[in-house]
């Protein structure tokens, strides 16, 4: 049973979905600000909804050829548009000339086709290819960055994106001037081609959504792990580093060889009472600089609560752990801090345990370090203790 699908009415609903789609990301772009990217998409569906509009208007008061050639052109505009989306979401480098190079020479082809008098199905055919092109690039990032941290708004991202130059490369094929089909076979084929734009369309747009979606979960995640005062890892933050460590440790080839301080400032409650709470912020603040100076990038530097603070060492023996806790201290005592009550000599007292033996679990080590800790403070402060 042949399929009455009228072009007219699906150019609109085409049209809505653009429209509808750009609304929306309109929206969120205006609420995630400093999201750039995300103006490159609602710049893809207004170039787009531009496009059916224009092809609307053609159709409708069949008009001159030139406005179908714009609406061929929308749909390079788009892809381009995609291109730079997809780059800017994923942070990777625009090369914005290049792509705006590319879609003028696309479209600047379309045209000239056109005013050569060439059937209009090969001005379209040819900038279905330039689109088709365009976003087979911005697949390309899209399977890097899945391979490297697979999700679902990813894959389904990935897999539209894949479909779609599918879709634009056999369409600029069947679109070629076809001279035994009838009117009405051309007119059903072009419905149900467009079917297909449209249904990428709305998969394009729902798995954008899910993808920003992923990405303020992710931010949210990230400042939840974070102490606000001092920049560091919290505690929070920690637990889920040390459940990632639990996976490593299990895999590694090589033992991991763990060392761990805990620092707790000596006195600390002084510098509160004689100078206010304030002053007492800008002395962690300042601390929490220098604890992550001292720490590789690879290391962690936690503030687990109040003035304890503590850093996890990766490959380092109980010798060297001895030393950088020691330096760590001298960091915080041979140099003033500066504040509001002018410049504040700190110290710390630090526990140091280094892991025993390969699979000693590091809630164990951290609890050694804290024994170690309390035994510098039993023994006057101001100094480093290692753990028995
Ligand atoms: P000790 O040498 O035994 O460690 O003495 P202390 O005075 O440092 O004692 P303790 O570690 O028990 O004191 C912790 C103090 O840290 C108490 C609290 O007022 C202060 N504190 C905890 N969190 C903050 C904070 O976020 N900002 C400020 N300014 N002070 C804090
Ligand atoms: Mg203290
Ligand atoms: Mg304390």
């Amino acid at each position: 049973m042949p399929l009455s699908l009228h072009i007219d009415t699906l150019l609109l609903v085409y049209l809505m979905v653009a429209v509808l789609m750009l609304g929306v990301l309109v929206g969120g772009a205006w609420q995630a600000r400093g999201q750039h990217g995300l103006w490159f998409w609602a710049g893809a569906f207004a170039a787009v909804a531009l496009a059916q509009s224009v092809r609307e208007l053609a159709v409708v008061g069949h008009g001159p050829l030139p406005l179908y050639t714009l609406g061929h052109i929308g749909g390079v505009l788009s892809a381009g548009l995609v291109l730079l989306g997809v780059r800017s979401f994923l942070g990777l480098r625009l090369h914005w000339p290049a792509v705006c190079v590319a879609m003028a020479a696309m479209a600047a082809l379309s045209l000239t086709v056109v005013s050569l008098g060439q059937p209009l199905g090969v001005s379209l055919s040819l900038s279905l290819l330039g689109a088709g092109v365009l976003r087979a690039l911005a697949l390309w990032p899209l399977l890097r960055a899945l391979k490297a941290e697979p999700s679902f708004p990813l894959s389904l991202m990935a897999s539209d994106q894949a479909l779609s130059v599918l879709v634009h490369f056999a369409r600029a094929w069947m679109v070629m001037p076809n001279p035994g089909a009838t009117a009405a076979q051309t007119e059903q084929a072009n419905a149900l081609w467009l079917l297909a734009f449209i249904a990428l369309l709305l998969t394009q747009g729902f798995a954008l959504l899910l993808l920003i979606n992923e990405r303020l979960q992710q931010k949210i995640l990230a400042l939840v792990e974070i102490d606000p005062l001092t920049g560091l890892l919290n505690r929070r933050g920690l637990d889920q580093r040390l459940v990632g460590l639990h996976q490593r440790a299990a895999t590694a080839q090589r033992p991991l060889q763990l060392a761990a301080a805990m620092l707790d400032l000596d006195h600390f409650k002084q510098i509160n009472d004689r100078h206010g709470h304030a002053v007492g912020d800008q002395v962690l603040v300042e601390l929490g600089r220098r604890l992550r100076q001292q720490v590789r990038p690879n290391d962690l530097a936690v503030r687990l609560g109040g003035e304890e603070f503590a850093v996890l060492w990766f490959d380092v023996g109980p010798d060297s752990a001895m030393g950088m806790a020691e330096r760590l201290r001298q960091s915080i005592e041979q140099q003033p801090f500066a504040t509001d009550a002018g410049p504040l000599n700190v110290d710390a007292s630090v526990g140091v345990a280094s892991q025993a033996a390969a699979g000693e679990p590091l809630e164990t080590l951290l609890r050694r370090a804290d024994a170690a800790l309390y035994e510098a403070k039993r023994a006057g402060r101001h100094r480093v203790v290692s753990a028995t």
